[in-house]
């Protein structure tokens, strides 16, 4: 499924998202940049050993924020980590902190000027956030910052793992373009 914000399109698909051909991958990180499991464990798993090196002297991130690294042996030229809040710790401040993920993550790819970046589903494994509830949040950041800031990007895809994950973010993508 996909839908245009302007010059980008913006596109939900299913797949695995350390073989994607973009400008950079998001992942989805902790604090510390130092490798976990989920995504953030298969990116550096395809990356390989130069990614951690790289994230150890950046030295960590605050949730909601966002780091550029190198991509190495990913297609991607670069990693952007980013750290989702988690749901049962976060509570009342876990949609704005997961909208903020988003939004500094596309921040730092409209600062490199990259053209295409594909995201996971951030927050929605081990972080526990509903994933009906995450796709709104998620779908809404990207859409207000591409319409809204100003950018080059022409590619904003969601690589959703499973047909779960996929679907909540084809129902929220259709909720918010009928708004
Ligand atoms: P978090 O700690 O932010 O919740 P996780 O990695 O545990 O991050 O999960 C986030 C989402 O990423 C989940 O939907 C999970 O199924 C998905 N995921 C795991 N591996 C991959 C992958 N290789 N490509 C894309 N998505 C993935």
């Amino acid at each position: 499924m996909q839908t245009q914000i302007g010059q980008t399109t913006l596109e939900l698909v299913r797949g695995d998202i350390t073989g994607q051909d973009v400008d950079a991958i998001v992942n989805a990180a902790n604090q510390s940049l130092l490798g976990g499991g989920g995504v953030d464990g298969a990116i550096h798993r395809a990356a390989g050993p130069d990614l951690l090196a790289e994230c150890r002297a950046v030295g960590g991130c605050e949730t909601g924020d966002a780091k550029i690294t190198g991509g190495y042996q990913l297609k991607a030229r670069y990693v952007i980590h980013t750290v989702g809040p988690i749901y049962f710790i976060h509570l009342g401040n876990a949609p704005r902190l997961l909208g903020s993920a988003y939004r500094r993550s596309l921040e730092v790819a409209a600062a490199h000027n990259l053209t295409s970046v594909a995201f996971p589903s951030i927050s929605t494994g081990a972080y526990g956030y509903p994933v009906r509830k995450a796709a709104l949040v998620a779908l809404g950041a990207v859409i207000d910052f591409l319409s809204k800031q100003p950018h080059r990007l022409t590619l904003v895809q969601f690589v959703l793992f499973d047909d779960k994950t996929l679907a909540a973010y084809e129902a929220a993508l259709r909720e918010l373009v009928e708004a």
